[in-house]
């Protein structure tokens, strides 16, 4: 039996290699695109058709990094750093069961879905460490929306208190016992688990990818990161980590290893093509220099760095020096969405500030491209989504020329970057399967899941009480101690 057809008519088509936005028609085979021509391309008798009369098509945005256990958690804080966001982890993140994990990866599934996303790149937190079936209920979560996943889970083998020089003895004696009482799983029990759910991957690659996140270089033992690295490469995985994010962790290198995070990294051997750099924002020239020359990339999170005063990631230099960069929202607590179209729209906006000269803006068909193929590449799926042309994944949103940021319609590609709120979403089409039809699911119920999630948070918060508690005891000094160390590293 050969693949079923379908034939999208009627469409603008958004082709960002061309810059340029056009009727065609495109012919789907199964889960892949087979050929885009002019209207009224031939298909065959069988062949199903789309009509997309008034829409414009354009390939499904990758968001390059995420957090799905955030999901739940949107909202929660408001002044908080990048250190104040980690330490309310143990309240906004802890505690989950598995069932309160799956429902927080369908969260974050659908809130893509429905905002134009059609693959992600998770770094995902169980504490104390991943588990089979944690990861199984995650990847199972996105797969009810269709959504493709890349998943890292998330880990630590030294807690904040101790990643932090200097911060532990910076609280009175009753919270620096809590602090120091406080404990992350061992290196050990990480990799141990991370190999078994290696080995034991049974999804299909395309769909749901497994890579390896070790959060962020000081909460990590070079031993752990080195473990990560070699079960990495003998499982031929990515691995994402937390690069340079705020300037507490640029200085707090310098103190523990005497060098920047991308060199200690570099020494480590952990950079490569496989190895993704999350944020980025503290960079100097010879860690951009490093990053290309070993072809790393990096997700770029413009909002969250915003969001929590982290600063402005250099895009622009990054391109220039040849690095791969995708575009992400990170977890929705910290951004507090998964509005890739807001991503978008704040990278290209946020690069103005960087530079005097218009020409060296990022404009709209460059971050049209890092939000499509730049984060296929960071997903390492570059060969199979981010693009409308053959061979690639029906991975497509349609967009409603009629909904009132196409009116007027001037121009369709300077308008979904500077008009689109992901309010024009229509359609969403993932592998050939419409998941989105008229802005609502074809095989999901919203309804049932919002309720779900109600019981859950409201579970959680009982069970995180003392969490909280403790949380709110420690960010006075948690952030005057990393302000100071921050503003002695200028
Ligand atoms: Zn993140």
């Amino acid at each position: 039996m050969g693949a079923a057809w379908q034939i999208i008519r009627g469409g603008q088509v958004l082709d960002i290699d061309a810059r340029h936005v056009g009727p065609a028609d495109i012919l789907i085979a199964g889960d892949t695109i087979h050929e885009i021509g002019a209207p009224g391309l031939a298909a065959p008798e069988s062949a199903v058709e789309i009509d997309a009369t008034d829409r414009l098509v354009m390939p499904g945005l990758v968001n390059a990094h995420t957090h799905g256990h955030g999901s739940l958690g949107k909202g929660l804080g408001d002044k908080w750093s990048l250190e104040l966001l980690l330490n309310a982890a143990p309240w906004t993140s802890g505690g989950f069961t598995l069932e309160d994990k799956r429902l927080a990866a369908q969260l974050n599934a659908a809130e893509m879905v429905l905002k134009g996303c059609t693959a992600a790149y998770d770094m995902y937190f169980e504490f104390p460490t991943a588990s089979t079936d944690g990861v199984q209920a995650i990847v199972e979560g996105y797969r009810d929306l269709g959504l493709r996943v890349t998943l890292a889970p998330m880990m630590a083998d030294i807690t904040l208190f101790r990643a932090i020089p200097g911060l532990l003895d910076a609280l009175p004696d009753p919270l620096r016992h809590r602090a120091e009482a406080m404990a992350t799983a061992p290196s050990e029990q990480h990799i141990a688990v991370c190999r078994e759910i290696l080995e034991g991957w049974a999804f299909d690659r395309d769909t749901a990818r497994p890579a390896l996140g070790p959060t962020i270089p000081l909460h990590c033992t070079d031993a752990f990161l080195t473990a990560c690295r070699d079960l990495a490469a003998e499982h031929d995985t990515g691995i994402q980590m937390h690069l340079a994010e705020s300037k507490v962790q640029a200085v707090a290198a310098q103190t523990r290893y005497g060098k920047t995070l991308a060199a200690h990294l570099d020494s480590l051997g952990i950079l490569g093509p496989s190895f993704t750099g999350a944020h980025c924002v503290w960079l100097d020239d010879e860690d951009l220099r490093r990053m290309a020359d070993q072809g790393a990339s990096v997700a770029h999170n413009p909002g969250s760095n915003l969001r929590l005063g982290s600063g402005i990631a250099r895009a622009r230099a990054m391109r220039e020096h040849g690095i791969p960069v995708g575009i992400g929202s990170d977890g929705s607590g910290s951004s507090d969405n998964q509005n890739m179209f807001e991503a978008l729209r704040l990278a290209a906006f946020v690069s103005r500030t960087q530079r005097a000269q218009p020409e060296e803006w990022l404009g709209t068909w460059e971050v049209l491209d890092m939000a499509t193929q730049g984060g296929a590449r960071v997903l390492g799926l570059e060969d199979r989504i981010g693009r409308i042309a053959p061979d690639y994944k029906a991975d497509l949103v349609f967009l409603d020329l009629t909904h009132v940021n196409y009116v007027p319609l001037n121009d369709a590609a300077n308008q979904i970057v500077n008009c689109e709120d992901s309010s024009a979403v229509d359609s969403v089409m993932i592998g050939g399967r419409m998941v989105l039809q008229g802005g609502a699911f074809t095989d999901f119920d919203f309804d049932a899941l919002r309720a779900k999630v109600a019981e859950s948070v409201a579970r959680l918060a009982e069970r995180n009480a003392d969490k909280h508690d403790v949380a709110e005891m420690m960010a006075r000094y948690v952030s005057s101690h990393c302000v100071g160390l921050a503003c002695h590293g200028s």
